[in-house]
């Protein structure tokens, strides 16, 4: 598929360390240990950019040798990790913002409607924070981005971004049409979605290769029905063709 304009909500970094990173870890021969220390990493810079617009507020402060102002970042910031590939971004952000609050969202695909049903979510009636960032390594069909990015709003935060390593095409023309004011910010654009959904070049399964969990069941890409997988990557290339 040719490269098609990036919605202007779309953020690659171009930092040199990203794209080193990066590199590192979409290497095969990368074992976990080493894969989860660069998605932290990258997480970590990643962070740093995607906050880079947070509002600060003046606070009075007094260093050893007189008064100040000082700042101090004005939102509330939630992380809402997708599981399971999501929680290795959590600690990396934790750093960051340790005053962050961490909240839970499970959503799993619904094999008959395709669509992306909550079965996880703690959220308390009136949302506690005002920035939410959406934690997922791998913006893949934007299905499940999208149902979040539902969620927290109704849920009442004022914004919404998402946080990925690599995105696909197909998982940002999704999530950008049903939320064009979530910024989306990624060290990649790939190629394309395959057959099986997974991002090519990409990196493989990124929830398997951090876990290290090559054998068991899971339902990460190409492990579900693989005509239902290969019917939705086909809606969404015609979708991002038209
Ligand atoms: N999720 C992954 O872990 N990898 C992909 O390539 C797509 C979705």
């Amino acid at each position: 598929m040719d490269s098609l304009p990036l919605p202007p909500n779309v953020r690659v970094s171009r930092h040199p360390l990203v794209a080193h990173k990066l590199s590192l870890l979409r290497d095969k021969s990368t074992a976990p240990k080493v894969f989860r220390e660069l998605v932290r990493e990258l997480t970590w810079l990643l962070g740093y950019e995607a906050m880079a617009d947070l509002s600060t507020q003046a606070r009075e402060i007094e260093t050893p040798l007189e008064p100040m102002t000082g700042r101090q970042v004005e939102p509330k910031v939630g992380l809402i990790p997708v599981l399971r590939a999501g929680l290795g971004m959590v600690d990396a952000m934790l750093e960051l913002m340790p005053s962050a609050e961490v909240w839970h969202i499970g959503l799993y695909r619904d094999e008959r409607t395709l669509k992306p049903v909550e079965y996880y979510n703690k959220l308390p009636d009136a949302a506690t924070v005002q920035l939410c960032l959406i934690l997922d390594p791998m913006l893949a069909t934007g299905g499940s981005a999208a149902a979040t990015a539902d969620i927290l709003k109704a849920w009442g935060a004022a914004r919404v971004k998402q946080v990925s390593l690599i995105a696909a095409p197909e998982g940002i023309a999704t999530l950008s049409a049903a939320h064009p004011d979530v910024d989306i910010h990624v060290a990649a654009v790939d190629r394309a979605l395959n057959e099986r959904g997974y991002i090519v070049p990409g990196l493989g399964d990124a929830g398997d290769r951090q876990f290290g969990t090559f054998a068991g069941p899971s339902s990460e890409p190409g492990h579900g029905e693989m005509d239902e997988t290969a019917a939705v990557v086909r809606r969404l290339q015609r979708d991002l063709s038209r």
